[in-house]
């Protein structure tokens, strides 16, 4: 086992010894590639360099009090990335490509997986991209389908802590027929000038609105928003929002314990109603929020008063986390042992 302090890991980029690559070339995908080098060579004329034919991907390995190392929901991402290279006209990477990239990259890089009980997990980045040039406005006829990995640790390293969110009203992160609902790049582009501001002026992160109205809650930065109201697990539908995978994952433990699980539009005003409030997906699982401010009306939502978790946000946590860390049933066979 290698000597990393895996607990104070942040979630960033680390250095591992493989990445495996797959190329698309002719109309068909090649054989995989093992490389032990942090770079790729591009053609200059490259698609993703110019149009943004760029989409990714993010899930977590973990190791369980077994030894043994779980995915989580892998076909849920490989189905995903399959919609996102629809969106932008990629080539589709094939589910047994994907599988057998993400469990090579991760046997290959076993000494980084963290062991059980650091809160540290092994984050895997796929990703897809026109790899081959053009210069007059077309998709690309080659495309690099890449996995690296990086061992991250807990997201709040001293257990959940509340965070402040800052909703603007400025800037929006897709359009209402545009790609929010896929995970490209280009829609990561659209938000870091809002959410360097937020940083700026001390918030987390950013909520976005509809683009067209300005009156429904959108995305929390690159995580989904969810409220509880009463015994109801709230959560915003549009299209222009990305169906995170642990948004998902989160109604159908809500619904398990007993809530009810509203998936509809969401609107600013009903903020005030909500007696929690989060951000979820894969990095956090859930960040709890512990207010929201309405930049532009200079409003102050308040969810948590002392700064504690709401208990159904942390019932809802534990139990997720359980299910990845393989202490929990995993009754919907979320996990895919890696052997
Ligand atoms: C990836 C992503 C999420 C979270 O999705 P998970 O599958 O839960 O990790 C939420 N919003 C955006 C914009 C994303 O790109």
């Amino acid at each position: 086992m290698e000597n990393i302090a895996w607990g104070e890991l942040p979630f960033g980029y680390f250095k591992t010894d493989y990445n495996v690559r797959t190329y698309f070339r002719n109309g068909k995908w090649g054989e995989m590639e093992i490389s032990s080098s942090e770079t790729i060579n591009i053609h200059m004329a490259a698609t993703a360099l110019h149009y943004g034919q760029e989409a990714f991907e993010g899930l977590k390995a973990f190791r369980g009090k077994d030894g043994k190392i779980r995915l989580f929901r892998w076909k849920e991402n490989a189905k995903r990335m399959r919609r996102s290279a629809q969106g932008i006209m990629m080539a589709e990477v094939p589910d047994d490509v994907f599988f057998k990239s993400i469990t090579t990259v991760i046997k290959m890089n076993e000494r980084f997986v963290p062991p059980y009980g650091t809160g540290a997990s092994l984050y895997l980045r796929p990703l897809l991209f026109g790899s081959g040039p053009q210069v007059g406005v077309k998709p690309a006829e080659e495309y690099m389908f890449l996995v690296f990995v990086a061992p991250v640790g807990p997201y709040f390293k001293e257990g959940f802590k509340p965070v402040d969110i800052q909703l603007v009203r400025d800037y929006d992160r897709a359009a209402p027929l545009g790609t929010g609902h896929i995970k490209v790049g280009g829609n990561y582009a659209a938000s870091l000038r809002p959410a360097d501001r937020a940083h700026k002026e001390g918030f987390a992160s950013v909520l976005f609105l509809d683009a067209k109205e300005k009156k429904y809650i959108d995305e929390a930065g690159p995580a989904n928003f969810f409220g509880i109201k009463g015994n109801t697990y709230v959560t915003p539908e549009s299209n222009t929002i990305l169906p995170s995978i642990t948004n998902m994952s989160l109604r159908q433990i809500a619904k398990d314990i007993g809530l009810d699980v509203d998936l509809r539009r969401v609107s600013v005003d009903e903020l005030n109603t909500f007696d929690e409030a989060g951000a979820c997906g894969t990095a956090a699982i859930i960040s709890p929020i512990r207010k929201i401010v309405d930049r532009e009306k200079n409003k102050t939502y308040q969810f948590s008063k002392d700064g504690q978790v709401g208990p159904i946000s942390q019932k809802l946590y534990d139990t997720l986390l359980g299910i990845q860390l393989g202490e929990i049933e995993d009754k919907y066979n979320w996990n895919t042992i890696v052997e």
